[in-house]
C-alpha cells in the first residue's frame, strides 16, 4: 500500500471511531472566559490555574522585555540564543526549586523527550507510572532503555519494576495526573528510587503553582527530586519549561540532550513573563488561596449534587462519563449552556474511562462554580434519560 493511501486510511479509521481531532481559533483561550468569533464561554478547560497568562504584571514584563530587547532570541541556547533574561530566570528557579542548576527547554514536551532520550543508554531502566504523561511515556519508547510501567500510584508495584536489574535505573512519576488530578505518593517513590539506586525524576507540569508550600510545588513535598520537570505554561500562564537538577546531570544534558542543543531558545521576553509570574505568586498569595477555594467549593458543590468525581484535590476536577459519545454530548449541551470544558475520550484515556475534564482558576467568581455544577448536573440527567 503506498503511504498516501495508508494516510488516508487511517483519517478514515479515526473519523469513524470518533476521534477526530481539529483545532479552532480563538481570541481568548485562557482566563475566565473562552471567546470565539462573537460567542463567549465561562472557561473551565484551560491549565491557567491562577489566572497569571493575563495577569497586568506578566502581560507588562512581557511587553517591556520585547520593546527593550525585541522578539526572537536569533539562536540555540549555546550559539548566541541565552540572554540575560534567561540567566536571571534560570537563578529565580534556582532559588525556588533549591536544585543547583536549571536548564530552560522549549516547552514541556521537549524537556522530557529530551531528558530520557540522553540520559538512558540501551540496558538502562526507566520505570514509570501507567498514567504517566504521552510525552514520558513516547521519550522512554524513544529512549533505548528498557520501558517498564507500574500501576497507579502504586508504590509496591514501582518497587517490583525497579527491582527488575540492579543498576541504570531511572523512576519517572507526574506529581499531580494531568487527566485524573490526583497527586503522586512522592515521598514513598523518593523513598523507593533510593533503596533502588535508581534516580528518581518528577514532572510538575500541573503541580507548580498548586501544591506545596505556597504553590512553590513537587520540591517542596519532596526535595530529593534528582529531575525535576516543571512547564511554565500552566500556572505560571506562559510557556516554556525547564530540568532542575544537580551540576553532573545539568552539564551531561548541555553536553548530549539533542533537544537542549538544537533549538532555538525560548524567546528572553517569554523568560521575562515566567520572572514576573514567579513574582505575582510570591507576592500574592490571594491567587492560590482563590483557586484552593474554588476547588473546595467545586468538590462540595458536585459531591451534593452526586456527580462522578475522581478523588482529587488539585485543579484538574474529572466528571467521569462513560462512552466517546456520551461524553462528546455531554459536552455539547455544556457548551450551549455557556460553559466550556474538554471531553476527554480514547486512547487520551482509556475506553470506558472517558470524561469532562473540569479545571478551575482563580478568574472563577463563586457564581461560576456554582453555574458550572448545576449545568453539569443538568447535562448528565438529560443525557441519561435520551438512553433510557
Ligand atoms: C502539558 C504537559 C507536558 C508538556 O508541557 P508543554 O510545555 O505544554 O509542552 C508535560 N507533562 C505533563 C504532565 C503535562 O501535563
Amino acid at each position: 500500500m503506498s503511504l498516501l493511501s495508508r494516510i488516508e486510511q487511517q483519517l478514515a479509521t479515526q473519523r469513524g471511531a470518533g476521534r477526530w481531532r481539529s483545532v479552532t481559533p480563538r481570541q481568548q483561550g485562557q482566563g475566565r472566559y473562552l471567546v470565539a468569533g462573537n460567542q463567549r464561554w465561562l472557561n473551565f478547560a484551560s491549565n491557567d490555574y491562577l489566572g497569571l497568562a493575563n495577569h497586568p504584571k506578566v502581560r507588562q514584563a512581557v511587553a517591556d522585555a520585547a520593546q527593550q530587547y525585541g522578539v526572537g532570541s536569533g539562536g540555540s541556547a549555546l550559539i548566541t540564543g541565552y540572554h540575560t533574561l534567561h540567566q536571571a530566570l534560570v537563578d529565580r528557579l534556582i532559588e525556588l526549586t533549591g536544585k543547583p542548576r536549571v536548564l530552560l527547554f522549549g516547552s514541556g514536551f521537549s524537556a522530557n523527550q529530551g531528558v530520557l532520550t540522553s540520559l538512558l543508554q540501551q540496558g538502562d531502566l526507566i520505570v514509570q507510572d501507567k498514567l504517566n504523561h504521552a510525552s514520558l511515556i513516547d521519550a522512554g519508547l524513544h529512549s533505548a532503555a528498557t520501558s517498564a510501567r507500574f500501576r497507579h500510584n502504586d508504590v509496591n508495584s514501582a518497587k517490583r519494576q525497579l527491582s527488575r536489574q540492579a543498576s541504570g535505573k531511572l523512576l519517572v512519576t507526574e506529581s499531580v495526573f494531568s487527566m485524573d488530578g490526583d497527586k503522586a505518593p512522592l515521598n514513598q517513590l523518593a523513598l523507593a528510587s533510593q533503596q533502588h539506586d535508581a534516580l528518581f525524576m518528577v514532572d510538575d507540569a500541573h503541580g507548580i503553582g498548586v501544591i506545596g508550600e505556597e504553590g512553590l510545588g513537587a520540591t517542596s513535598v519532596e526535595p530529593s527530586i534528582d529531575i525535576y520537570m516543571a512547564t511554565f505554561g500552566k500556572a505560571l500562564g506562559v510557556g516554556g519549561a525547564m530540568i532542575a537538577c544537580d551540576q553532573h546531570i545539568a552539564d551531561y544534558l548541555t553536553q548530549f540532550c539533542r533537544h537542549y542543543i538544537y533549538t532555538t531558545s525560548l524567546p528572553p521576553a517569554l523568560a521575562a513573563g515566567v520572572s514576573a509570574a514567579i513574582d505575582c505568586m510570591a507576592a500574592e498569595p490571594e491567587h492560590r488561596e482563590r483557586l484552593l477555594a474554588r476547588i473546595e467549593q467545586f468538590r462540595q458543590l458536585a459531591k451534593a449534587a452526586q456527580l462522578p468525581l475522581l478523588a482529587s484535590q488539585t485543579a484538574i476536577q474529572p466528571v467521569l462519563v462513560a462512552g466517546a459519545e456520551r461524553v462528546t454530548s455531554v459536552a455539547a449541551q455544556l457548551q450551549q449552556a455557556g460553559i466550556a470544558c474538554g471531553a476527554i475520550r480514547a486512547p487520551t484515556v482509556k475506553a470506558g474511562d472517558e470524561r469532562l475534564r473540569i479545571t478551575i482558576s482563580a478568574s472563577h467568581t463563586e457564581q461560576d462554580i456554582e453555574t458550572c455544577v448545576a449545568a453539569v448536573a443538568r447535562a448528565l440527567e438529560t443525557t441519561q434519560e435520551q438512553n433510557q
